[in-house]
């Protein structure tokens, strides 16, 4: 499962449920309460409200390198084909042959950034990269960065990212994530690659913790009351639990862009899932048949993320960096292996307004994740197999056996060891492909 982007919480709602009870309306006189003071604050809040929950405030002068480094052409092209499709960037920029001004307001009084463009055609360079001379070893010289996704362990629950079924095994996506990205290392590596990870193991990277981030869940439930939707806790509950998702969203993924962005500079990050079909009315785990697989490469922002100080910001350094091309490369070499291989539907993520086609490859949608969008580098998000899907969740509870075995009709290794291999299938192959396509490249293995 991914985590979204910003403002929104991932959580079904449940306002109507407010109404029933009278409990529950007292706590929605609670909620007014909380409305009012939000309204009275609302002024003094106004410029709080650009930056998202628990953000390092953005440092502008780093974009500075930037400056005449693109052509007007090449902005336009990037930004709408891949950061925002639907324009709503227009109205905070001010466009020039010269150059790009930013504005924090649409009335566009608040400067942000003057970006100059360098005149004339210009071409987008060809990524660069350094291609091993070893054909068994095509990844040497590379850094991999694994972030497996989630925390996991003691964490699981405060993440939600755990389910059990009856008296099965239970199933929590933190820990598949981990042994997964412990098999694609092992591969990466005998191919040439230096791996470093953002954690390894089930404790978080923040070294904040929930109770820490009690102040900021408060205002950031201040933020915009009206059209945010809780599950029906006590108000108390409410602050634990935006607390817990500033925790292991916001924080813990801050610290481990921090992590790769100053310490292990990799030449590009894996991030690694288990999806999850939305549970049925209940609200209790059951399984369902989906077999479908989605990979992400960094973009589409939305309208609401873009109101965003550091959203505009990223958006502009990433766009800059221009790692789209090798996202879509090593995203699309995956999706051919998961589809030969597995056979799995690509997802649909049309109309979804938070995600759109890259046209690299079926399975690679452009979307705005915290991951993708603070690692610095190109960011490949990997969304495996649906651990409620009844086939998959009988191939999770199977566990890590040797050999093959029969899951779903078909024969199968482990359900950790195919996904790893997949993924580095997809990863490896590319890269003995750009080898030959190199001219530079001479085969001298026998
Ligand atoms: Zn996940």
């Amino acid at each position: 499962m991914f985590l979204k982007s910003g403002g929104a919480l991932a959580l079904s709602p449940h306002v109507a449920a407010f109404m029933l009870c009278p409990m529950r309306f007292f706590r929605m006189i609670a909620w007014f309460g909380l409305g009012m003071i939000a309204a009275w604050t609302r002024g003094e809040e106004e410029k709080a409200l650009l930056y998202s929950p628990v953000t390092e405030l953005p440092e502008w002068r780093l974009l500075e390198s930037g400056q005449g480094t693109i052509t007007r052409a090449q902005f336009e092209d990037r930004w709408r084909r891949i950061f925002d499709p639907a324009g709503a960037l227009a109205k905070y920029i001010r466009l020039s042959d010269a150059g790009v001004e930013l504005f924090r307001d649409p009335a566009q009084t608040q400067p942000l950034l003057h970006l100059l463009f360098v005149p004339g055609e210009g071409r987008d360079s060809e990524p660069w990269t350094i291609l091993s001379s070893s054909a068994d070893r095509p990844l040497m010289g590379k850094v991999i960065c694994l972030d497996p996704g989630h925390i996991g362990g003691d964490w699981a629950d405060v993440e939600e990212r755990t389910f059990r079924i009856g008296r099965d095994r239970p199933v929590v996506e933190g820990e598949l994530n981990l042994k997964t990205c412990r098999l694609l290392a092992q591969r990466l590596q005998d191919a040439g690659a230096q791996v470093v990870w953002t954690h390894e193991g089930f404790e978080p990277t923040t070294p904040l913790r929930p109770a820490d981030l009690y102040p900021e869940a408060i205002r950031y439930m201040l933020q915009d009351v009206k059209s945010r939707r809780f599950p029906s806790y006590t108000v108390n509950g409410l602050i634990r639990w935006n607390a817990e998702l500033l925790f292991y969203r916001t924080a813990e993924i801050q610290a481990r862009a921090r992590r790769v962005n100053e310490e292990l500079r990799p030449d590009f990050t894996l991030c690694l899932h288990y999806n999850a079909a939305p549970w049925g009315r209940s609200g209790r785990a059951s399984l369902v048949s989906v077999q479908r697989l989605v990979l992400f490469s960094h973009g589409s922002y939305t309208e609401d993320e873009l109101a965003y100080d550091d959203q505009k910001f990223h958006l502009f350094q990433k766009l800059l960096e221009n790692s789209t091309p090798e996202e879509l490369e090593i995203g699309a070499a995956i999706g051919r292996e998961f589809r030969e291989k597995w056979g799995f539907a690509a997802e649909n993520c049309a109309g979804s307004g938070y995600a759109h086609a890259t046209g690299a490859s079926p399975y690679l949608w452009y979307r705005n994740l915290i991951a993708n969008r603070l690692f610095h580098g190109p960011v490949i998000f990997v969304e495996g197999p649906y651990m409620n899907d009844r086939t998959t969740y009988a191939w999770i509870q199977a566990g890590e056996f040797e050999g093959s075995r029969l899951i779903g009709g078909k024969m199968r290794e482990n359900i950790f060891r195919e996904y790893a291999d997949r993924v580095a299938d997809g990863v490896i192959g590319l890269f003995r492909e750009r080898q030959k396509r190199s001219p530079a490249f001479t085969n001298y293995s026998p």
